[in-house]
């Protein structure tokens, strides 16, 4: 049973449903997730930390035009489960070209080992690794078979023998490799034994004479709580470099190794999708936390989100590199106003700051309210290059919108020292950033 999902589900239920998002849901919302998260095996620290992001988040980051606060909380959580999980770019092992790596496969019998075994040696070999296959697991005989018929099918040399202890075997297939010119063998081991202190004490010995450039832990998908476990027993005996999580095409959503890499704060290297071959694919944790959190309408926001910012930043560039329209205008005036608490921040600008300040002051909201409705009435020339506004323009831009013509004059001079001040801000990194913040 995938318990951390349902739990984190409950908790975003909670918030998407509530009819106003105050203090009192945000923190009783924000224990559930903790709870969960704990349950999970996610270390106190990593807990405290992500909640305490949140908070801050839920605080500072006004919601893009259209969103409200529960969005940029839902956003918030889902952002941090996301770096949880390492990021989206997490650091991967890259054998080096140049030596023989040698690479090892941990995890319990079932697990998926073997199978993941010959999918990384197909996805090595696709990267030009010359690449070697070694069964050491000896408790088995159809498990060495089992590896022979895929090296096969991936077509890399293979080395196993059953009647071989693992220290055996493993120089036997160093032996059998040399004139192959390898630079990357992959090493699967066995998952299960008489007991599991004979299994653990198997994985210590094998990795000391092995003495592997990187150790992939396989973990189930379907794994609940004992992913943690695994986690735990498994790095213990051997320096556990990346999680692979397997069958995450089937029913299992990979709560339980979420549990057990966070336990290990190591990254997740590849899922498993399926049971042939080529069913690897690169760890993504954005796509992981989709799927953890069942969230098909949450990931469309977020996707909303992103856009509705884009937009911003976009009419933001746009202004920046001098072509500011009408619309950019408003809009950058909006995004200035939210930041008006800001103010240490933007006193820190550089030149411009001050005369764009005066500008949003002089703005109220009443009066971009009215500029909104001038800037309807203008056609798509005008809004582009307001140069072209005529006196017989304003005076029909003024009757479409119920305004005077004085104050078409004015939005337009307004215009023009907005425009001004921008222009002087140009290619300024810091502000960029600073509206880029609102993400
Ligand atoms: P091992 O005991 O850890 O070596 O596990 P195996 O590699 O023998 O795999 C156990 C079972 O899981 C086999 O039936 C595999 O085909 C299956 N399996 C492994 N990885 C995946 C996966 O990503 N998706 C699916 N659907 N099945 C998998
Ligand atoms: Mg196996």
């Amino acid at each position: 049973m995938d318990s951390l999902r349902s739990s984190l589900q409950s908790a975003l239920d909670r918030i998407k449903t509530a009819a106003s998002l105050d203090d009192k849901t945000l923190g009783e919302s924000l224990k559930q997730v903790e709870k969960a998260l704990l349950m999970a095996d996610v270390s106190v620290d990593l807990v405290a930390q992500l909640s305490k992001n949140v908070r801050e988040k839920s605080r500072s980051a006004e919601p893009p035009p259209g969103y409200t606060r529960k969005d940029v909380v839902l956003r918030a959580i889902y952002e941090e489960l996301v770096s949880l999980l390492g990021g989206v770019s997490t650091q991967r092992f890259v054998p080096d070209r140049s030596k023989l790596n040698k690479v090892m496969l941990v995890g319990v019998e079932g697990s998926g080992k073997t199978t993941t075994a010959a999918k990384l040696a197909l996805h090595y070999k696709n990267m030009g690794y010359k690449v070697g296959l070694v069964s050491l697991d000896n408790m088995r005989p159809a498990a060495v078979e089992q590896l022979s018929q895929l090296a096969k099918k991936v077509g890399v040399p293979f080395f196993g023998d059953p009647s071989l202890e693992p220290k055996k075997g493993f120089e036997r297939a160093i032996e059998a490799f040399s004139g192959y010119g390898l630079n990357l063998i992959l090493i699967d081991t066995a998952g299960r034994h008489r007991d599991e202190e004979g299994l653990m004490n198997e994985i210590e010995e094998i990795s000391r004479f092995v003495k592997p450039d990187h150790v992939f832990l396989v973990l189930d998908a379907n794994l609940g709580q004992s992913a943690s476990l695994q986690a735990q027993a498994f790095a213990s005996k051997t320096k556990v470099g990346s999680v692979v999580v397997t069958k995450l095409d089937g029913t299992g959503k990979g709560g339980g190794a979420l549990s057990g890499v966070a336990k290990l704060n190591v990254p997740i290297s590849f899922v498993g999708v399926g049971e042939g071959i080529e069913d690897l694919e690169d760890f993504n944790a954005r796509s992981f936390v989709n799927r953890l959190l069942g969230m098909g309408d949450l990931g469309a926001l977020m996707e909303a989100m992103k856009s509705a910012e884009e937009g911003e930043r976009e009419s933001l560039e746009r202004v920046a590199s001098g072509k500011m329209t009408l619309d950019d205008m408003l809009a950058q005036l909006r995004a200035f106003r939210r930041f008006g608490s800001l103010s240490k921040v933007l006193e820190s600008l550089p030149i411009g700051a001050s005369q764009l300040r005066a500008v949003s002051k002089e703005a109220g909201e009443e009066k971009i309210k009215k500029w909104e409705a001038m800037i309807l009435s203008m056609n798509k020339a005008e809004k582009e290059d307001p140069s072209i506004i005529d006196g017989s323009r304003i005076r029909r831009i003024a009757r479409g919108s119920g305004t005077r013509p004085e104050e078409v004059k004015e939005l337009l001079r307004q215009y023009e020292s907005m425009k001004k001040a921008l222009k002087a801000m140009r290619r300024d990194k810091r502000w960029l950033g600073l509206l880029g913040a609102s993400s």
